[in-house]
């Protein structure tokens, strides 16, 4: 129907006789003649309709906001003073001759305009709407652009787009599925894949060497601000490179994407062990952005009186750390209550400071509740080791290792952010060397997954698990883990080995994933890969705050969906047929 994008149109177009098809924006109505902003995916257009050619005229007079219009007509300069320079096809207007109303639309729930500040609440309810606003358009088109050089790249590097089944078997996976039930077999479930992770390691056992797949995931977790319950991952599984190479392919992937979409060279990654991202960020995904880190301090309070700090110095589970924030002195009671609640969060039980006012007079230039209970030749020890000058503000944490990692670690992003002191806009990097596995309150659990390779032997894992690193990788950017992956186990003995100190026992293992302990007794090659997540990506490339924002038809935090109200109940007859039979909660 239409032979130009209303958003296309510019000078060159001056005299050309033109169809458009899109929605009616806006319309004006100035004394005798009548202005329609048509909008399509493009952008906008002024169609002009002056009351000599009657019908038109009346037709676009009866038009309303968002009714579908088809106009035929002819672009035309915009007579002098009246050029808007805002907007892109602001030179020209389309002089209209024909109008036909394709459909009607009753009054939108909510404005189109940018301008609008509309509860995310009507928003996902009437997402169909939401979704032709500019902003929206602009997300989703370059999510596609995104997904197309990603695909573009893998191509020509050689990898293959094998898609991999929905309907699976439930996996030890971390989170807990979501089951499906099987009407053919009674009593039985299927579970939707958290990742496609088993079957892109058998991919690699026939024989295909590169595979990626843009592959939808689900997981039923609680959810947290920034998780869906089906999310999207670039899935990749290579065989016969070591993590030297994969990495080396991935962060070219990414590198590339942003030269190409941004225009942002984010040069060599560094990388960084574990280890020490936790010791200076408490984070396993470090934000580089902000130079300030976390330093110890538990040698120094070993010998204190004061419980809140000694306790956990003498505690070799526990920490104490302490973290410099330069200018932080400025920060009033009221700030520092705030960062105190902050720190709650995440399970710290309060939130010592000292404010660095006059370093040169030693402890009476200092201003604290608490260097009275630490003492001045502690306090003095402490300032020294930071490097205190006037003006800072230093905080503490001293707990269990994991609650002050992750509270200080939170605390270092948050200040950050509230001081701008972003040293620069992207900052990417590696994660490496991570443990096998951590202690938690159910026994040992794998970090990454269980099909994660060791880098030390079977026997050397099974004498000192605890100690044992892994071959898996993570891309951290700004803070957010972009994407992770490991080199995978192919040997079938040490397979079996790490399921064991999983706890996992023989007859369980051959249930859940005898499939994949068969494979790898027929010829596994080596392998590894890695998945991004994709929402994040591009979540992370457009500057957008929540993951809801760059998705189509999300889901709420409570895991629903507004516009189609799902999840729903269902009627007796197919829960009959499934021979499921609910038990009511009282
Ligand atoms: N399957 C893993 C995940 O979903 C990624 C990987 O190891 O490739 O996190």
């Amino acid at each position: 129907m239409r032979s130009h994008y209303c958003g296309d149109l510019r000078k060159e177009h001056i005299g050309e006789d033109i169809t458009l098809c899109g929605w009616v924006h806006r319309r004006r109505d100035h004394g005798g003649v009548i202005f329609l902003d048509v909008r399509d995916r493009e952008g906008l257009a002024q169609v002009v309709f002056d009351p000599d050619r009657e019908e038109s005229f009346a037709l676009a007079d009866s038009c309303r906001n968002e009714f579908v219009v088809e106009i035929k007509g002819t672009v035309r300069n915009r007579p002098e003073g009246t050029v808007n320079p805002e907007m892109p096809t602001g030179e020209i207007e389309v002089l209209g001759k024909e109008l036909v109303i394709l459909n009607k639309a009753e009054t939108p729930p909510f404005q189109l305009d940018e301008h609008q500040n509309v509860g995310e609440e009507v928003r996902l309810r009437h997402r169909y709407i939401d979704l032709r606003r500019p902003e929206m358009q602009e997300k989703m088109r370059f999510r596609s652009k995104v997904t197309n050089a990603i695909r573009n790249y893998l191509d020509d590097n050689g990898f293959l787009d094998i898609e991999t089944p929905i309907l699976n078997r439930a996996t030890p996976e971390g989170a807990r599925d979501y089951l499906v039930p099987s009407r053919v077999h009674e009593g039985q479930f299927f579970a939707l894949p958290q990742s496609p992770q088993l079957f892109k390691q058998l991919l690699m056992v026939s024989g295909f060497d590169r595979y990626y797949q843009i592959a939808k995931c689900f997981r039923d977790e609680d959810l947290r601000a920034d998780r869906q319950p089906e999310f999207t991952q670039i899935d990749i599984e290579t065989s016969f490179m070591d993590e030297e190479g994969i990495m080396a392919l991935t962060e070219n992937m990414i590198r590339k994407l942003f030269l190409e979409m941004k225009d942002v060279d984010l040069g060599d990654f560094p990388r960084m062990p574990y280890s020490e991202a936790m010791q200076r960020y408490g984070s396993d995904k470090p934000d580089l952005r902000y130079p300030m880190e976390l330093v110890d301090v538990a040698d120094l309070m070993a010998e204190i009186e004061f419980k809140v700090f000694a306790g956990p110095a003498n505690d070799p589970k526990s920490r104490v750390t302490a973290l410099k924030v330069p200018g932080g002195a400025q920060l009033t009671r009221k700030n520092i209550d705030d960062y105190t609640k902050f720190v709650s969060i995440y399970g710290a039980k309060g939130l010592a400071w000292i404010k660095v006012n006059e370093i040169e007079n030693g402890v009476n230039g200092l201003q604290s509740p608490i260097i009275k209970f630490l003492g001045d030749d502690v306090t003095m020890a402490i300032m020294e080791r930071l490097g205190a000058e006037n003006g800072d503000i230093v905080f503490f944490g001293a707990d269990k290792a994991k609650i002050v990692s992750e509270a200080l670690g939170a605390l270092r992003i948050k200040v950050g952010e509230d001081l701008n002191m972003a040293q620069c806009e992207w900052a990417p990097l590696w994660v490496v060397d991570f443990p096998m596995f951590e202690e938690t309150d159910a026994g040992l659990t794998a970090l990454h997954h269980p099909f994660t390779a060791p880098s030390c032997t079977a026997d050397e894992l099974k004498a000192n698990p605890l100690e044992a690193l892994s071959r898996a990788y993570d891309m951290v950017l700004n803070g957010c883990e972009l994407g992770g992956g490991s080199v995978r186990i192919h040997d079938q003995e040490m397979q079996a080995k790490v399921l064991e100190i999983l706890g996992i026992s023989d007859e369980e293992a051959e249930d859940k994933f005898g499939f994949l302990l068969n494979a790898l007794q027929f010829g596994a090659p080596p392998h590894g890969g890695l998945a991004f997540g994709l929402d994040r990506l591009i979540m992370l490339m457009t500057g957008t705050e929540s993951i809801r924002e760059v998705i189509a038809f999300p889901k709420t935090q409570s895991a629903s969906c507004m516009m189609t109200e799902a999840p729903g109940e269902v009627s007796a007859a197919q829960l009959r047929e499934l021979n499921i039979k609910l038990r009511k909660t009282p």
